[in-house]
């Protein structure tokens, strides 16, 4: 079986609305979950930049119908690349907020403040994940 991660970027539409948003969270988790993929979806009020991880088949569908959604649109491709592990193992999709990001973190993917995730190489896109996983883990840790 071959393992994939793929990774894109894509621009929220109008219709995309808070209870859309639910709705993609719950179908994304039980979808994924039935097709061994594990993953992230980051979404800004611009944006949504998800990471995909699983065999091949499974991600290559659900990414198609993923880009025929119309609550989203300016789908970027970043990395699609074969691996020999997970780096979100224990998400079936988890969903994060960039303005979790603090400011040193954030400075090392933009310089204006605002993350312009079209512009972010797949190695920076990948990154940016791990940190984001990184500090919503350090911020739902209880305070020692
Ligand atoms: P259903 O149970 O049929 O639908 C769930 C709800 O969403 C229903 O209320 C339905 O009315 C609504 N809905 C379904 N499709 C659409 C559509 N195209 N446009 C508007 N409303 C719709 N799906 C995954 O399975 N895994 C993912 O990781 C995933 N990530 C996504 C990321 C983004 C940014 C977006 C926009 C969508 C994502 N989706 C994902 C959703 C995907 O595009 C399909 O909507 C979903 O897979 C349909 O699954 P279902 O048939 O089980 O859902």
């Amino acid at each position: 079986m071959h393992m994939v991660r793929l990774i894109y970027v894509s621009t929220m539409t109008d219709a995309c609305d808070t209870e859309a948003l639910q709705d993609i969270l719950s179908a994304s988790k039980k979808n994924n979950a039935e097709r061994g993929i594990s993953g992230v979806l980051c979404y800004d009020p611009a944006f949504f930049m998800q990471c995909l991880e699983g065999p091949r088949d499974a991600v290559n569908e659900i990414y198609s119908r993923i880009t025929s959604d119309e609550r989203h649109k300016n789908i970027t491709l970043l990395e699609y690349t074969e691996v020999d592990g997970r780096l979100f193992e224990n998400w079936t999709m988890g969903f994060l907020r960039p303005n979790i990001l603090d400011k040193e973190t954030l400075a090392k993917y933009t310089t204006t403040g605002r993350v312009n995730p079209h512009a972010l190489k797949a190695e920076q896109a990948r990154n940016f994940l791990l940190d984001l996983v990184e500090q919503q883990r350090r911020q739902s840790a209880p305070n020692m």
